[in-house]
């Protein structure tokens, strides 16, 4: 069976960390979408256009990822698509309750969709979008934690 699976975000910015995940699955599955979140409840820190833009440049290597918006509940957009599989990362225990609840609820809403969770290796495990807005909107550098396009990127969007 041909599969494809999702991976939803933020993407507040794209991270190493996160393209650490993508790259293992897109080696799992026959396509990974990867889905850029409208947030609904807090404003982003980076408009949603810019994040997807950001995200297709950091993937367009991968031939088989795909880099989607999406600004309806994730098992719609993952039925839309016909995928049942999401995929999210898991970097610590402190990562697991709410990403547990996460699945749980997605898995309520549509009982066919199964959530796979993939760690990272071992550098990138401290990655996190929150760190890098709150370090380069104080002038550090984050070129160890983001791809080179998301730091030119940034450096402009800070000043
Ligand atoms: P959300 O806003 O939905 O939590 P994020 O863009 O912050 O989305 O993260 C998407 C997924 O990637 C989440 O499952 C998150 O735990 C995971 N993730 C974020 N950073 C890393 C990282 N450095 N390594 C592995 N997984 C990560």
């Amino acid at each position: 069976m041909a599969q494809s699976a999702v991976y939803p975000g933020s993407f507040d910015p794209i991270t190493n960390g996160h393209i650490d995940i993508i790259s293992r699955a897109s080696s799992l599955f026959d396509k990974v979408i990867v889905a850029v979140t409208q947030n609904h409840y807090k404003p982003p820190f980076i408009p949603q256009a810019d994040r997807l833009s950001l995200a297709q440049e950091s993937l367009a290597t991968f031939s088989n990822v795909q880099v989607k918006s999406f600004d309806t509940l994730l098992v719609n957009f993952a039925k839309k698509e016909g995928v049942r599989i999401i995929i999210r990362g898991l970097r610590a225990v402190s990562d697991f309750e709410y990403e547990f609840q996460l699945a749980g609820m997605n898995k309520k809403l549509d009982s066919h969709i199964e959530t796979l969770f993939i760690t990272p290796a071992e550098q990138y495990s401290n990655i996190s979008s929150s760190l890098v807005r709150e370090i380069v909107s104080l002038g550090g550098d984050i070129a160890n934690f983001v791809p080179a396009g998301v730091n030119d990127f940034l450096k402009k969007y800070v000043k």
